[in-house]
C-alpha cells in the first residue's frame, strides 16, 4: 500500500482482514493524512460514518486517558521550587508534559496514598516522573486496600519512558504509592499517577468531528492489531517489476536510505499515481489552471466572508505565559475555499500554491495550521495494469474510506491468485537527464538481516526538480535562517523541509521559547513565540527575500561529484528527484545529505551517553512543551514508529502529535576543526568565529568526556564559546556546510552550542557564507570569513574583536604550572591540564610522586583522566578505603563513579580484581551508575578475567528488551572475549530492536574488535 490516507490506510485494513499480508508506506509519520494533515476532520450534514474504520475515527474522543477520578495526600510536604496545590490535585489534572509547570516536588522518598471514593476493579497504577540532570525517580512500589486498613503488596515497577507502571488485579479504595529517589539525587519530579480503571464510557466531547491525534491514533491501533506492517515517513518513490513487467513490489525512501518491500499486488494511493505510471497504466491528460484548494485553520478574529466557519468547538489553552491570548468565544474552525493556478504536474508548482495559500490566508490570529493545503491532483489514471490498483483521492475521508475498503478486498483477492515474479528489478523511467555527478543514497537494510535480497536497479540519472544557488535542506531552527541568511544576501535559495511549516524543534516541536544562549543580532530579530507567529515570519522573510519553499519533503541523499556536493536527491509527495545548487546547507541537524555524501560522523559510542528526546503534545494555542524520553534516532523508520505509537496510545486524549521529533542529541560531522567541551571552559578564540554561543549547563544526559569525571560543573554556572567557521566544514567534501546540532563538536559542550538563539545565528552566518561562495565562484571552504565576521559584526552578532582574536592555544606555561598546583582544590583548573597534555603530564606526574593523602589520589585521577597510568595503584587504594575527593560541584557525575572510568581510560589491568569485587557486590545491582561505570571500565580494559562476573550480570536477559544497563555489560562482555558467545546472541537480539539508538550500539559493538 503506497500511501497514508484515511482511504488507503482503509485498504491496507481491509486487505489484512481479507487474509492478505499487508504493508502500508506512509510519508507523513502517521497515517490519515488527507484528514489529520489537512485538519479536515469534520462531517458534512448529512454524512454518517458507513465503514467501520470510519466509525471508529469518528467514535467519541476519550477526554482523559483511561485514569479513574481520586483525591490524595503524601506523607511529607512537596520542594519548594514545585509545590503542590492546597488540597494536592497537581497529580491527577491530567498535565504530564512540562516538568517546569506540571510535576510535584519531593527531595525524600514519599508515599502517595490516593482514595478513589469506593471500591472498584482496577488494573494497574501508572506514574508519569520527570527525569534530569539532579532528579529521577529510581522506583515506585504499591499497595492496596478496600478498607484502608488492611493492605495487599502489588509490586513494584522502574521507570521505562518517563512512566511506572504496576498490575493490578482485583478491587481496591486506597493504594498507597511510594516513590524512591536513587541516591545520588537531589530530588523527584512526579508529573502524573494514573489508576487504569474502567471509569464509565468517555465523555463524547468531539460531536461530529475528530482530533488529528484521534485520527493517527485510531488507524495505527486498528491496523497494528489487524497485522499491518506500518512504515512512517517512508516515501514509496519507485516501483519493482519482474521480468515479465508486472508490478512485484516498491522503493522507499526515507532518512535512512532506500529499501525494498516485495509484493504480489501494489495499491498505489500516491496523489499523482506515480507506480501505476511506471507500470504502464495510461492516464488522462493534465488538467492545468486553476485547482480548488481547501485550506483549514483554528484561528480567533475569524476571517469574515473569505472562509467558512466549521460546526467544530475550539479546544485548545486559554492562556499561559508563553501561548496566544484567546477569546474562546471567538475561536474557531475556519475553512478556505480557494481557486489556485496548477500550471503543470511538477512538484515546484504545487509547492507554489501550498505558500500562494498561507500568503493568501494568514490573519495573526491563527492558532494552529495544518501541515498542508487539500488539493486534488488534476489527473485520472485511465486503464490498469495487472497487480497494480489505483487507489484514487476522494474530497470527502468517507468516501475515501469507503474506496479503500473496497480496493483492500481486491487487492486481498488477487494476491490470494497471484505467483512470485523473478527477475525482480527497478522500473526505470524513459525520461532521464544529462548526468550531473553521482547519487549518493545509503542502500543497506535497515536492521542486519541474515542473507539481505537484492533488487536491481538499472543505472539512469534523476529528474532534477529545480536548479538553484544555494539549497538549504531542513527548514528548523538553524535551517530556516539558513535559508533567510541566503535569500536576503541575494542567492537564489530553496529550502527544503520535511515539516509543514518552518522552524523545527522551536515550533512544531513544541520548544517555541527561548532558554539561555547569546540573543544578540539576527536572533533578536525573530520572534521567540508563539508557535504560528514564529514559523509565519520565517516564512515571510524567506518570501520577502525571494527564496522558494518546498514543505513535506525528506532529503534523502547527495548529488557528489568527486568530493563536491552539488545538489541533493529529494523525496517528495510527487515523486523522487534531485534539486541542483553549487553549495548544498545542511540544516537537518542529523546531518543527513552530508552522511549520504560521505561524510565522517560521530553519534553512538561506546559510553551510550545521549541527551534525551521529546516528541510534544500539540494544543491549539500552546507554544511551549518541553519533556524528556529516552534517545531517538530520529532518523531510523523503525524507532520513530516505537515512538509515535507509544506517544499516540499514552496521549489518547490530547489534541494533536508534533511531526518533529525534538532530540537534543543526534549524529555530529566530524568538520575542519571539532570544539572541545574544554575550548568552552577555557574561553577559546579564534581567528574564524562566527558565533558567540551561551548556556548554562542544561544537560539531559550523561557525560563522557574526561573532565567530567572529575568534576561537573554547577547547573546555573553561566559558559560561553566561540564556534569557529571550521566547525561547519565536514572534513574532506566541498559545497556543503553543515549547521544545528550536527555542526563538529564534542557531544559534551552542545549544551552550550544548542540553544536556539545561537543556532539562528549559525544558520543565518552558513546561509551568508553560502551566497558568498556562490557570488564569489568559489567552495564554501575558501569564502572570506573576514568578510563574514564583519557583516556578522555590522548586524550586531558579533563583537568586533574577532576581527583580531587568535587561536589562544596552546596556554601560556605559567597558567598549566599554576593549573598543577591548584586542581588539588577541588578540580579547580582541570579544564587547563586537560587541554594541554603534552606540557600538563610531567608536571602532573611529579607532583603525583610528590603528594601524599588526598592530593595524591587527586593527581592520579587527573593523570588517569588523561589516560596515564601512573597513579593507578593509587586509586585503587582509594576505591578500597572509600576516600573519594570532593569535587566543586555535588552533581552526578566525578567521585567513586568518575575514578572507576578514569581508570578505564587508562586501561591497566592492575584494576580488574577490584573492579570484579565490586561488580559482584549487591550494591552494583541496585545502583545504575555503579553498573554502568563498571561495565564501561571492564568493557575498555576487556581482560577475559571478567567474563563470568559479566556473564552473570547479564542474567537471563537475551537483548530482545534491552536496558541501558544491560547493554553496556554485553558490550563489555563481548570486549572481554565472550567465551560462550552469549554477548554475541545477547547483542545480535538487541541489533535487530526497534530502538535504534540501541541497535546502533549493539551493532557497532558486533562490528568493532571483539578481544
Ligand atoms: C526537547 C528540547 C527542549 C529544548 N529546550 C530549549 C529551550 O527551552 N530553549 C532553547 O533555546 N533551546 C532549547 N532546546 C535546544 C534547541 O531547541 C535545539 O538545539 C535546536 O532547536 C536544534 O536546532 P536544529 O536546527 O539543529 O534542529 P531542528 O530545529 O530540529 O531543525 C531540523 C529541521 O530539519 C527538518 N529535517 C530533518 N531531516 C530532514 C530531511 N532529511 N529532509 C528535510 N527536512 C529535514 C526537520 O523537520 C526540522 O524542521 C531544546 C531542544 C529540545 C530537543
Amino acid at each position: 500500500m503506497a500511501g497514508g490516507s484515511s482511504g488507503a490506510a482503509a485498504a491496507a485494513l481491509a486487505a489484512a482482514r481479507a487474509g492478505a499480508k499487508v504493508a502500508i508506506v506512509a510519508p507523513r509519520p502517521y497515517l490519515g493524512d488527507d484528514m489529520a494533515g489537512t485538519l479536515r476532520l469534520w462531517l458534512e450534514e448529512g454524512e454518517q460514518p458507513d465503514t467501520d474504520l470510519a466509525r471508529k475515527v469518528f467514535a467519541a474522543i476519550p477526554e482523559k486517558m483511561r485514569g479513574a477520578p481520586f483525591t490524595y495526600k503524601a506523607d511529607r510536604p512537596s520542594g519548594a521550587i514545585h509545590k503542590d496545590t492546597a488540597p494536592p490535585s497537581l497529580l491527577c489534572d491530567g498535565n504530564w508534559e512540562d516538568p517546569a509547570r506540571h510535576s510535584v516536588q519531593y527531595e525524600e522518598n514519599v508515599t502517595i496514598e490516593l482514595d478513589l471514593g469506593k471500591v472498584i476493579p482496577v488494573r494497574g497504577v501508572e506514574a508519569v516522573v520527570f527525569k534530569g540532570r539532579d532528579y529521577a525517580v529510581a522506583r515506585m512500589t504499591v499497595v492496596a486496600s478496600a478498607d484502608g486498613k488492611s493492605w495487599r503488596p502489588c509490586g513494584k515497577a522502574s521507570v521505562e519512558d518517563n512512566t511506572l507502571r504496576v498490575p493490578i488485579t482485583g478491587e481496591a479504595r486506597y493504594l498507597r504509592c511510594l516513590f524512591e529517589k536513587p541516591a545520588n539525587m537531589k530530588r523527584m519530579l512526579l508529573g502524573e499517577i494514573i489508576v487504569d480503571a474502567d471509569s464509565g464510557p468517555p465523555k463524547n466531547i468531539a460531536g461530529r468531528f475528530a482530533y488529528p491525534l484521534q485520527v493517527k491514533r485510531v488507524l495505527d491501533q486498528t491496523l497494528a492489531e489487524a497485522g499491518v506492517e506500518i512504515w512512517y515517513s517512508c516515501y514509496a518513490t519507485d516501483l519493482i517489476t519482474d521480468a515479465d513487467g508486472k508490478p512485484a513490489g516498491i522503493v522507499m525512501d526515507n532518512r535512512a536510505g532506500r529499501q525494498a518491500i516485495l509484493a504480489k499486488v501494489v495499491i498505489d494511493a500516491t496523489p499523482n499515481a506515480r507506480l501505476a505510471q511506471a507500470a504502464g497504466a495510461s492516464v488522462s491528460e493534465f488538467r492545468a489552471g486553476p485547482q480548488n484548494v481547501s485550506w483549514t485553520v483554528i484561528a480567533t478574529n475569524g476571517p469574515g466572508a473569505k472562509a467558512r466557519k466549521l460546526p467544530v468547538g475550539f479546544v485548545g489553552v486559554l492562556q499561559t505565559k508563553r501561548d496566544f491570548a484567546v477569546d474562546a468565544a471567538k475561536t474557531a474552525w475556519f475553512e478556505y475555499s480557494l481557486k489556485l493556478e496548477l500550471p503543470d504536474p511538477s512538484w515546484a508548482a504545487r509547492a507554489r500554491i501550498e505558500q500562494a495559500v498561507r500568503d493568501a490566508t494568514y490573519n495573526g490570529s491563527q492558532l494552529y495550521s495544518p501541515e498542508t493545503a487539500f488539493l486534488i491532483f488534476p489527473q485520472n489514471v485511465l486503464s490498469g495494469v495487472p497487480g497494480m490498483l489505483v487507489l484514487a483521492e476522494q474530497a470527502r475521508p468517507l468516501a475515501a474510506m469507503r474506496d479503500g475498503e473496497q480496493l483492500g478486498s481486491v487487492a486481498a483477492e488477487q494476491a490470494r491468485k497471484a505467483g512470485v515474479g523473478t527477475g525482480l528489478r527497478v522500473a526505470v523511467p524513459a525520461a532521464v537527464s544529462p548526468s550531473r555527478g553521482r547519487i549518493m543514497e545509503p542502500l543497506a537494510p535497515l536492521r542486519p538481516v541474515e542473507n539481505p535480497k537484492h533488487v536491481t536497479q538499472p543505472e539512469r540519472d534523476l529528474p532534477v526538480l529545480g536548479e538553484y544557488e544555494v539549497v538549504v535542506v531542513g527548514g528548523g531552527t538553524a535551517g530556516a535562517p539558513a535559508g533567510i541568511g541566503a535569500a536576503r544576501r541575494g542567492a537564489r535559495t530553496l529550502v527544503i523541509e520535511y515539516a509543514g511549516g518552518l522552524g523545527g524543534v522551536g515550533t512544531i516541536g513544541g520548544i517555541a521559547g527561548y532558554y539561555c544562549g547569546n540573543r544578540v543580532g539576527f536572533t533578536e530579530t525573530v520572534p521567540a513565540s508563539p508557535t504560528e507567529v514564529r514559523m509565519e515570519w520565517y516564512r515571510r522573510e524567506l518570501r520577502k527575500a525571494g527564496a522558494d519553499i518546498w514543505f513535506g519533503c525528506s532529503g534523502v541523499g547527495a548529488v557528489v561529484d568527486g568530493h563536491r556536493v552539488k545538489g541533493v536527491v529529494v523525496a517528495t509527495p510527487y515523486g523522487r528527484g534531485m534539486v541542483l545548487a553549487p553549495v548544498v546547507v545542511d540544516a537537518t541537524g542529523n546531518a543527513d545529505i552530508a552522511i549520504a555524501a560521505g561524510a565522517k560522523y560521530i553519534f553512538i559510542e561506546e559510553d551510550y551517553a545521549l541527551q534525551n528526546s521529546h516528541v510534544p503534545l500539540r494544543t491549539p494555542g500552546r507554544s511551549y512543551v518541553n519533556g524528556d524520553i529516552p534517545a531517538t534516532d530520529d532518523a531510523d523508520p523503525l524507532h520513530v514508529r516505537m515512538l509515535m505509537r507509544s506517544k499516540l496510545a499514552r496521549h489518547a486524549h490530547g489534541f494533536d502529535l508534533g511531526t518533529v521529533i525534538a532530540s537534543r542529541e543526534r549524529r555530529r560531522i566530524v568538520g575542519d576543526f571539532t570544539l572541545d567541551w574544554l575550548d568552552a571552559m577555557n574561553q577559546r578564540t579564534f581567528p574564524d568565529t562566527i558565533v558567540l554561543a551561551s548556556s548554562d549547563y542544561d544537560s539531559h544526559g550523561y557525560q563522557i568526556h574526561p573532565y567530567f569525571l572529575l568534576t561537573m560543573p554547577e547547573r546555573r554556572t553561566k559558559f560561553w564559546a566561540n564556534i569557529p567557521y571550521r566547525c561547519i566544514l565536514p572534513q574532506g567534501l566541498d559545497g556543503i556546510l553543515v549547521v544545528g546540532l550536527a555542526m563538529s563538536a564534542h557531544r559534551d559542550v552542545m549544551p552550550i552550542t544548542r540553544m536556539q538563539p545561537d543556532q539562528h545565528n549559525l544558520g543565518y552566518a552558513a546561509g551568508v557564507a553560502a551566497a558568498m561562495a556562490v557570488q564569489a565562484n568559489v567552495t564554501p571552504r575558501a569564502v572570506d570569513v573576514k568578510a563574514l565576521q564583519r557583516h556578522l559584526i555590522e548586524i550586531g552578532n558579533l563583537k568586533e574583536s574577532v576581527l583580531t582574536d587568535r587561536d589562544s592555544y596552546p596556554l601560556p606555561p605559567e597558567r598549566v604550572r599554576a593549573a598543577v598546583a591548584n586542581v588539588v582544590h577541588e578540580y579547580k583548573d582541570a579544564e587547563v591540564l586537560l587541554a594541554m597534555p603534552q606540557m600538563a603530564r610531567p608536571l602532573l606526574q611529579a607532583a603525583y610522586q610528590k603528594a601524599s593523602g588526598m592530593n595524591k589520589i587527586m593527581y592520579a585521577h587527573v593523570l588517569a583522566a588523561m589516560g596515564d597510568p601512573t597513579g593507578v595503584p593509587t586509586l585503587l587504594e582509594a576505591l578500597r578505603d572509600n576516600k573519594i575527593p570532593v569535587a566543586r560541584s555535588s552533581r552526578a557525575n566525578g567521585g567513586r563513579c568518575g575514578m572507576i572510568r578514569a581508570i578505564g581510560l587508562t586501561r591497566d589491568r592492575r584494576a580488574v580484581p577490584l573492579l570484579l569485587e565490586l561488580a559482584k557486590s549487591k550494591e552494583a545491582r541496585g545502583d545504575f551508575q555503579l553498573r554502568r561505570s563498571l561495565a564501561l571500565t571492564l568493557g575498555r580494559i576487556g581482560d577475559p578475567s571478567a567474563i563470568p562476573v559479566l556473564v552473570d550480570m547479564l542474567g537471563a536477559t537475551d537483548g530482545n528488551s534491552p536496558t541501558i544497563a544491560d547493554l553496556l555489560t554485553a558490550c563489555a562482555l563481548y570486549r572481554c572475549g565472550d567465551a560462550e558467545g552469549k554477548a554475541a546472541r545477547w547483542l545480535q537480539n538487541c541489533a535487530r530492536q526497534s530502538d535504534g539508538t540501541m541497535a546502533r550500539l549493539a551493532q557497532q559493538t558486533l562490528s568493532g574488535k571483539k578481544r
